[in-house]
């Protein structure tokens, strides 16, 4: 029989689905509040994952990608330990913030301390709480507000099992990236605990496809990871892996038409907008400055010199880019046939 499973000051039994709440800094008016974390501590042995959300206060597909995970009947009989934590910037949830009410980023305040600010108290209280507990994780974002990011995982590919389990998700596109000291994965990464990002969609809204996407990815990784029997019917695609990226910024201030969309294969040069003024003055031509992926974007026209306005990632890989495309079309190959869940629609 698998141990009891110590979480806050609570204890859940093996096979026990239980909602633990991680007592947090209270508000002004007295009110208190805490991170909820749904606990599935499955009856057989196996890894414990993490699942995380609104890290970013705004930033809520995750969400939703939480609630749907959390309603599959085949999540109750996983084999391991899943902590699943659908809003971690709590604050900022509540007040449609990226931030803290100290306006600072908590994805830049990890691993925090205990008599830290506010947002070093938040960032210490998940690392004590949720990473030193788990063997590894999925911090779910999406781009900033008036930005958009195409369907991807960001994991330092370096790390062997990361490299193996970011693969293993199945998004369209993987994105090697080195975590930023202060993030989350960063802070987890010196813990011996690997964390990927996954990154879809926009702040402050749901999209379907990212949803499904990730869904079906988080899936992908539990199969990995043993938590969940191998899928017999589906091989998974393998992700354009991306080594390198980089943003295409705005050579004046003024008014974005934006020439490209997301998933789009643009090469060096391309035209991927114009720049023009009110008063409609000579565009100013906005070019691609390496060959690849348009994989996140402005979506704002108004754009201040130096602003970042494409992210390019750097690849030829047209044909896997194709069959990706067409299968985030396909809603059968990205819904699990035991979801039953209308789409969101905007
Ligand atoms: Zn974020």
């Amino acid at each position: 029989m698998r141990k009891n499973f110590d979480i806050g000051s609570e204890t859940v039994q093996p096979g026990e689905a239980k909602i633990v709440h991680l007592p947090l800094p209270g508000l002004h008016s007295e009110t208190e509040v805490s991170m909820p974390v749904h606990v599935i501590h499955g009856k057989k042995d196996g890894p414990v994952l993490f699942l995380s959300a609104a890290v970013h206060g705004d930033e809520i597909n995750g969400v939703e990608i939480i609630r749907r995970i959390l309603s599959l009947n085949s999540i109750k009989r996983l084999k391991g330990t899943l902590l699943a934590v659908p809003v971690v910037n709590v604050f900022g949830f509540d007040t449609h913030s990226r931030y803290l009410p100290d306006r600072r980023d908590l994805n830049r305040s990890f691993p925090g301390k205990e008599s830290g600010s506010l947002a070093g108290r938040l960032a210490n209280i998940f690392m004590s709480e949720i990473v030193c507990l788990s063997d590894v994780g999925i911090d779910l974002h999406t781009a900033a507000i008036h930005r958009d990011n195409f369907p991807q995982i960001r994991a330092d590919l370096k790390a062997e099992k990361l490299d193996v389990l970011a693969r293993a998700f199945g998004a369209p596109v993987l994105l090697h990236s080195a975590p930023p000291e202060g993030a989350l994965r960063y802070a987890a990464s010196k813990e011996g605990v690997p964390v990927m990002v996954y990154e879809a969609g926009e702040a402050l809204r749901f999209d379907e496809v990212s949803i499904r996407v990730a869904v079906r990815g988080i899936l992908n990784v539990m199969r990995e990871l043993g938590m969940l029997a191998k899928s017999r019917s589906r091989k998974i695609k393998p992700p354009i892996v991306l080594r390198s990226s980089m943003w295409v910024r705005a050579p004046q201030s003024g008014i974005l038409r934006a020439q490209v969309s997301l998933g789009d294969m643009v090469a060096k040069g391309d035209t991927l907008g114009f720049i023009s003024d009110p008063a409609d003055k000579a565009d100013v031509v906005v070019e691609s400055s390496s060959n690849g992926i348009i994989i996140g974007r402005s979506n704002i026209p108004l754009v201040y010199e130096g602003e970042a306005l494409f992210h390019i990632g750097r690849s030829q890989q047209t044909t896997l880019l194709e069959e990706h495309l067409d299968r985030l079309q396909d809603d059968e190959a990205l819904t699990p046939p035991e979801l039953v869940e209308e789409p969101v629609i905007v």
